[in-house]
């Protein structure tokens, strides 16, 4: 019999990481979702999601993005698509040069290519130079987040459908049940904002995803998932026919995650179709053939929030940050947290609530030259 309890509140990639792993431990683990694991609204929610361990000069996520792509193969092959993941670099010193060091320092591959031999199309003549991560690439990521709380439960966890409130260090669910466990863990993404207000000073935006029509030659994963940093732009091929995706990355205005209007803004579709022409030439006037309004939840400097509630003794954990990029890092961060909550490691600092300086550096991209 288990002799450690857990409640997880929130069962995106976050939340049904730490489910999974800590039911695979042996703790007896709760885990509840209002709605459903990877639906429309919450942020793992969309078809895919990049994987890649450039991080700029921070070997901490280089390291534990590395760690997340192999448990990825580990959960499901089938849901790691390995594309590679193309940096397009503007300066020759820049976010890619550091990542290209830490990389090396770390022993994870990288290479310098040309741009335009990976694409049917292209127009590179601002792009200094190219990053390849062959071992890097795209994520499933409803898929993904769906196979998490089917192997949590799978595991022993018991999956609850109801929504949740906090009550002292309890959780007290929509029908007046009242949860407790030894630990008991929020991980609701843009809800947290909701939930714990300034506690987190998460920051919620809306952020438009676009998907556009094209022939056999753009599938992915034969075109790789591709980030411009400065130029905030990313996207991949056409991956299972959703059509080639094309995401401006600047942060939209505020949203709100339960009610907010998931209709893109007539300005975000703009930007992604004056960059699909641009950037793919062959690609312009091509269809729109989807669409996805998602939302970021952002921490000032990028980095998670992943820290024990000032007023339960270590008993309550808040979970979230994702920032753009919690597939990178869920599996890993499920790991690291398991032993944090049990006291076997102190919880790493860089992740405490509290005012955080401002900083774009861990962002896919962030500073916007155009
Ligand atoms: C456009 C876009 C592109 C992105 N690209 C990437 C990328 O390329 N790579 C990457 O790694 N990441 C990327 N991200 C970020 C990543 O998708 C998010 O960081 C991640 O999905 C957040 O997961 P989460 O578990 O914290 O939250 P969510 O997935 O939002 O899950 C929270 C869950 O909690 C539930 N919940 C909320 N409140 C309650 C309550 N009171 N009771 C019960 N349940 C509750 C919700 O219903 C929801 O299911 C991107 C995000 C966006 C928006």
């Amino acid at each position: 019999m288990a002799d450690r309890s857990l409640v997880v509140v929130g069962a995106g990639v976050l939340g049904a990481a730490l489910a999974r792993h800590c039911a695979r431990a042996g703790w007896a683990v709760t885990l509840v979702e209002a709605v459903a694991p990877g639906h429309v609204r919450s942020g793992s929610g969309d078809e895919s999601r990049l994987i890649r361990c450039a991080h700029g000069e921070d070997e901490w996520h280089a390291r534990s993005a590395r760690r997340s792509w192999t448990l990825w193969h580990e959960i499901d092959p089938a849901l790691v698509v390995a594309s590679g993941l193309l940096w397009l670099a503007h300066r020759d010193d820049g976010w890619e040069a550091a990542s290209e060091r830490t990389l090396t320092t770390l022993g994870i591959p990288s290479e310098r290519v040309a741009p335009g031999d990976f694409f049917p199309s292209f127009a590179g003549d601002d792009v200094a130079w190219a990053l390849l991560e062959p071992e890097a690439g795209i994520l499933r990521a409803r898929d993904a987040t769906r196979v998490l709380a089917e192997q949590a439960a799978g595991a022993g966890a018991t999956l609850v459908p109801a929504r949740a409130r906090p009550d002292g260090a309890a959780v007290v669910l929509d029908d007046g049940r009242r949860l407790e466990a030894d630990r008991v863990v929020w991980a609701c993404g843009a809800w947290m904002a909701a939930l714990f207000g300034d506690l987190v000073g998460l920051k919620i935006t809306q952020q438009d995803v676009f998907y556009f029509g094209a022939d056999a030659t753009w599938r992915t994963p034969s075109v790789p998932g591709w980030v411009d940093y400065d130029g905030a732009t990313y996207g991949l091929g056409d991956l299972d026919g959703r059509g080639v995706k094309m995401c401006p990355d600047r942060e939209g205005p505020s949203f709100e995650p339960e009610h907010g209007r998931r209709t893109p803004l007539e300005a975000h579709e703009q930007v992604a179709r004056d960059e699909l022409a641009r950037r793919f030439p062959a690609l312009a006037g091509a269809p729109l053939v989807g669409t996805r309004t998602c939302q970021y939840e952002m921490t000032a400097d990028g980095e998670f929030l992943i820290a024990p509630h000032p007023d339960h003794d270590e008993r309550v954990w808040l979970v979230g940050g994702g920032s753009g990029h919690a597939f990178n890092h869920g599996p890993a961060l499920a790991e690291r947290l398991e032993r944090w909550m049990t006291g076997d490691e102190p919880p790493d600092p860089r992740f405490a609530l509290g005012v955080r300086a401002a900083s774009r550096a861990l962002r896919t991209a962030g500073s916007g030259l155009r």
